[in-house]
């Protein structure tokens, strides 16, 4: 049987960040991963393009963790966004900023960044086995006792849960850590889809493709502002998926189409353009199929419009009303809400506080983030610091099957 200081179960973000860590301070590492690749889930961010973190300020990225984000102040100490923009620049991986702060590599390439971080990890040291999944742990007299599907037997000093939490299922995350936690005897708070596209009872057909930049979202006193994309089943991009965490479904949401425009400002602007047709006025401000759309009631010129239908103008423009019917699934969400309860975990160092030796990170803790980086930016620095505490011996003797 072979014998390692750390074993890490699931390459993703916090997985592969972890294995980087762990052997970076020397320790005998191995990272196991199911699937045939590491980084999965993190390939598909971004477009494609992988959203590696996110460049706001500590506020920001504490502000943009509406699930227990106060709970990784002692992690972002250790490792934050800096951090990581500073870990890929070392490692020759160049990255861009864009708009809010998303960070992405200069190679659009989620590749780009999975690679470097396969890279380090050998380069370090640590080993990888992929197409290896994890079916039982143990702890007998101090060690960890590890199992995977093809039979293999292998032990740890330090066992690092980072198999993600419940959505994309397809990815890999299909909750084993909430297994083995509580096999710990650990709590799992309740879980829940976090960053939902919300189904919608709007024509879609008409807006299906359109993406706006910067629109206001609103829900009673929940206010977003960011970008949203119509889909062929409702509302998607960063705006909608915030807003899933206020809304159940069956709700009626607001749509400012151009909230940089007071009601006034718009007046002023259809008085300039009167002699135009609606629609050919609104295709100034927005998308030509939106103001297509919206001008489908005004067929007329502007100046042809009476005081109060260009008063229903403004309002159709600056409160559209959108019924949502429903959220998606958690195994269609991008986030799972809930996981590992925090109560048991050490801040400082991602412990357990019940069973030594034994850590977690990403997103298999009650952690959840919006989409922009924050996610991948918790899972990173989660890794990090779960990987970089030196293990202990003990003597606790607990068995998990999972056969
Ligand atoms: C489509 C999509 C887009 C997203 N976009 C963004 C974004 O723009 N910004 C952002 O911040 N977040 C985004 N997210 C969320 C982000 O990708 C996740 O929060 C992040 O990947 C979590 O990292 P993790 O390492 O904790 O878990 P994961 O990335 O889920 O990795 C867990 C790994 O563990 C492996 N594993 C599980 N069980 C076992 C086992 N028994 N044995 C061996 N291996 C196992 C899995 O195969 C998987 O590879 C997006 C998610 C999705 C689905």
């Amino acid at each position: 049987m072979i014998h390692y200081d750390t074993i890490i179960i699931g390459g993703g973000p916090a997985g592969m960040m972890a294995a980087v860590s762990s052997a970076f301070f020397g320790q005998k590492t191995l990272l196991l991963e199911k699937n045939k690749r590491l980084g999965k889930k993190l390939a598909g961010t971004g477009g494609g393009r992988c959203n590696v973190t996110n460049s706001g300020s500590l506020d920001d990225i504490l502000d943009s963790i509406p699930g227990n984000g106060r709970f990784l102040y002692s992690v972002f100490s250790q490792f934050d966004n800096q951090d990581i923009i500073r870990f890929f620049e070392d490692n020759h991986v160049k990255l861009k900023e864009e708009d809010h702060g998303r960070m992405f590599p200069v190679t659009d390439k989620s590749q780009t960044i999975i690679t470097c971080l396969a890279d380090k990890i050998s380069e370090l040291g640590g080993h990888v086995q992929t197409n290896c999944e994890v079916v039982s742990v143990k702890k007998a007299a101090g060690l960890f006792h590890i199992k995977t599907n093809t039979g293999k037997k292998m032990v740890c000093q330090k066992l690092i849960v980072t198999t993600g939490g419940k959505s994309y299922p397809s990815t890999g995350s299909t909750g084993f850590g909430y297994e083995i936690a509580r096999h710990f005897n650990l709590k799992i708070t309740d879980l829940e889809a976090a960053e939902s596209p919300l189904l919608t009872d709007f024509p879609h057909k008409h807006l299906q493709g359109i993406s706006l930049t910067d629109i206001k979202l609103s829900y009673q006193r929940h206010s977003i502002t960011h970008d949203l994309l119509f889909t062929h089943f409702g509302l998607s991009g960063p705006a909608a998926l915030r807003m899933s965490s206020f809304i159940k479904g069956g709700e009626t949401l607001l749509l400012d189409f151009l909230p940089q425009m007071e009601p006034a400002e718009l007046s002023g602007f259809f008085e300039d353009h009167r002699h135009k047709t609606v629609k050919n006025t609104l295709k100034i401000l927005l998308p030509e199929r939106l103001a297509d759309f919206l001008a489908q009631p005004f067929p007329q010129k502007i100046k042809q419009l009476s005081p109060k239908h260009i008063q229903e103008l403004i309002h159709t423009i600056k409160q559209f009303p959108i019924k949502t019917t429903a959220k998606m699934s958690l195994a269609k969400s991008f986030v799972t809400k809930g996981g590992v309860s925090l109560k048991e975990i050490n801040p400082k160092t991602l412990e357990s506080k019940k069973t030594a030796g034994l850590y977690f990170a990403g997103e298999v803790l009650d952690i959840n983030a919006h989409t922009g980086g924050f996610n991948i930016t918790a899972a990173l620095c989660t890794g990090w610091v779960a990987g970089s505490q030196t293990p202990v011996c003990t003597d606790t003797d607990q068995s998990l099957a999972n056969e």
